[in-house]
């Protein structure tokens, strides 16, 4: 995976993946988590989660995360 390096790690607690999504949470400031997290996470209200521009490989189909 060459974008190792450019990716940021998952912002929560103990968890070491690399973050692959930036989540926009209404309540907080912005978050990068990744893939695993971001699911756990935009099942909340007003969570909006966007797949970053490096991580886009991660998401061969293209949605999961996509408005
Ligand atoms: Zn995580």
């Amino acid at each position: 995976m060459p974008t190792d390096e450019a990716l940021p790690s998952c912002e929560i607690n103990g968890c070491t993946d690399r973050a692959t999504v930036e989540l926009h949470i209404p309540w907080k400031e912005n978050e990068l988590v990744c893939a695993g997290h971001a699911r756990v996470k935009v099942g909340q209200e007003g969570v909006v989660a966007a797949v970053l521009p490096d991580a886009e490989d991660e998401f061969p189909n293209g949605a999961a995360f996509r408005q």
